[in-house]
């Protein structure tokens, strides 16, 4: 992404709220002015343009600060009980359910989120935390397990510990979602963190920590650190940094993952999509329409997960194309406020700009769009852009084969369950599909030999925090939630002993 201007002259921010640096061991850290200059940037309202305030960049030595203060609180709070940390995980649950409403409006002014996307972000943020309480609070999820051996005179034994220090690095498309996501776990396995979120929404992430310090964990538990690309990278280089949990782009993740070789930190990667909605002859036409047009647009289609490619079955393409028009351009696009609103704006001006080159690079490639939704008045100040649906593209189209990151789908058509499962496997991403079909059988095929993380299978988008989160190829290393996130922040050891 462009990079936003990053030094606001003091001048500029007379009046408008500054959040801080970094928040160390409960304390707000501000980086003050250095020469007269104070290094921050705006935070913009995504429907309107104006900006809301601005976010302080941390320095090397707040990044420092804050991985030191979380590595010296490691030993007490991995010391604590599981169940201890269950009751402070369940508090910080209440606490975001209690403060609905003002998450789901920071989350509409940040992002311009329609009310029900912001809302279901602030839902699944709590039930992150007490899916993560409840199996701290289920004492088989910590308690070591004895094997059986091959050898009477040993025994062995495997048990988990916390990774360590955990640098947690965020996106701008889910946030709060994504910094539940990595917390939770990390918390709940007894590590410490440093959270690093994007700068473009941070201050979803400012009201997640002052929650987070409210429900009573220890200081110097969670830290935050603000800033761009380069703090993240100054944060994942830190020596004192067991493990780095990173979601963002591919490209992002490629540079994570060479920085944490250095150290052999461990790493969980959550990279970009370019995933299938695949259609076949017997589907249910209308309940295609939906779930194509969700699994395209939803938060205007700045998804990791959105099936942007969608495949179509030859008998009903003509068919789905005509429901399909008939929804896009009905989708109402515009500021959260707006009654109807099913669509909001794009995160900020240089997302738009970078969404919109990637269109009209694919047309001059040979891309033609068939049909594509529209704005009114209200969108006029913000960062919107219209659903923009492709026909048809050449295979080696850009807007086919690249993530584009916003509210841009293809559709193609196909003749064969092999043709379509080929098709959506032509990619080096594989982070989810959705299938939509009357055919148990061709439901089980599809989701064996589909390549990707999750398969859905005539359902929308659903995610529960019982169910693992991650991809194949390009897309990723490793799982969030479920069993399997919490274990990525804990180490597997075994013991064997001769006891006598
Ligand atoms: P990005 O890679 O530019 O930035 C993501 C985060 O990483 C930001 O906080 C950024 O400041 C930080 N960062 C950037 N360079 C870094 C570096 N070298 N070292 C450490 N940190 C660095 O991505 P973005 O534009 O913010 O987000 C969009 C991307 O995220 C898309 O590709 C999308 O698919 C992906 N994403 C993936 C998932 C998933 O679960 N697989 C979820 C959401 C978003």
């Amino acid at each position: 992404m462009a990079t936003i201007p990053s030094i606001a002259t003091p001048a500029e921010q007379q009046d408008a709220f500054v959040w801080p640096a970094a928040t160390i061991a409960g304390e707000p850290v501000t980086n003050g002015a250095q020469n007269g200059v104070h290094h921050a940037m705006p935070v913009f309202n995504a429907s309107t343009g104006a900006t809301i305030g601005w976010q302080e960049q941390a320095d090397a030595a707040l990044v420092d600060k804050a991985v030191r203060t979380a590595h010296a609180a490691l030993a007490s709070w991995r010391a604590t009980t599981p169940v201890a940390r269950g009751k402070l995980l369940k508090k910080i649950a209440e606490l975001i359910e209690s403060d609905r409403v003002r998450l789901s409006a920071m989350q509409m002014q940040v992002s311009g989120k329609p009310p029900a996307e912001a809302d279901i972000d602030v839902c699944d943020a709590a039930a992150t935390f007490n899916y993560y309480a409840d199996l701290c609070l289920n004492e088989k999820t910590f308690a070591p397990e004895s094997l059986a051996l091959p050898d009477d005179s040993v025994t062995g034994e495997r048990f988990y510990e916390s990774v360590g220090v955990a640098a947690l690095i965020v996106p701008w498309n889910f946030p709060m979602v994504t910094t539940a996501w990595k917390i939770a776990p990390a918390l709940a396995a007894g590590c410490t963190v440093v959270l690093k979120p994007s700068e473009i929404t941070s201050p979803v992430e400012h009201m997640i920590a002052a929650i987070i310090n409210e429900a009573g964990v220890p200081d110097g538990v969670v830290n935050l650190v603000n800033g761009g690309g380069e703090v993240g990278a100054l944060l994942t280089a830190h020596p004192l940094v067991d493990k780095i949990s990173f979601t963002g782009s591919t490209a992002s993740g490629k540079k994570v993952m060479q920085t944490a070789a250095q150290d052999m930190k461990r790493v969980t990667l959550e990279l970009g999509g370019k995933s299938a909605l695949i259609v076949r002859a017997d589907a249910d036409v209308e309940h295609a329409v939906t779930l194509a047009v969700s699994g395209a647009f939803t938060n205007a289609g700045q998804m990791c997960s959105a099936t942007a490619r969608i495949l179509v079955h030859d008998d009903v393409y003509r068919k789905f194309m005509a429901a399909f028009e008939t929804a896009v351009r009905a989708i109402v696009v515009g500021p959260p406020q707006a009654s109807n609103v099913a669509m909001g704006p794009l995160v900020c001006a240089a997302q738009r700009a970078r969404v919109q080159s990637l269109v009209d690079q694919g047309v001059a490639a040979g891309a033609s769009i068939a049909f594509s939704g529209s704005l009114d008045r209200a969108c006029a100040d913000g960062f919107f852009m219209a659903p923009v649906v492709i026909a048809e593209p050449p295979a080696d189209n850009l807007l086919w084969t690249d993530e584009v990151f916003g509210p841009v789908a293809c559709v193609k058509s196909f003749r064969s369950d092999d043709e379509a499962i080929a098709l959506a496997n032509d990619t080096r991403y594989g982070l989810v599909a959705t299938v939509v079909t009357a055919d148990r059988e061709a439901a089980r095929r599809y989701k064996t030999q589909l390549r990707a993380g999750l398969v859905w299978i005539n359902t929308p988008q659903l995610i529960f925090p019982q169910i693992c989160w991650g991809g194949l190829g390009l897309s990723g290393i490793g799982r969030e939630l479920g069993l399997a996130g919490l274990r990525s922040y804990q180490e597997l050891r075994h013991a064997l002993a001769d006891v006598g």
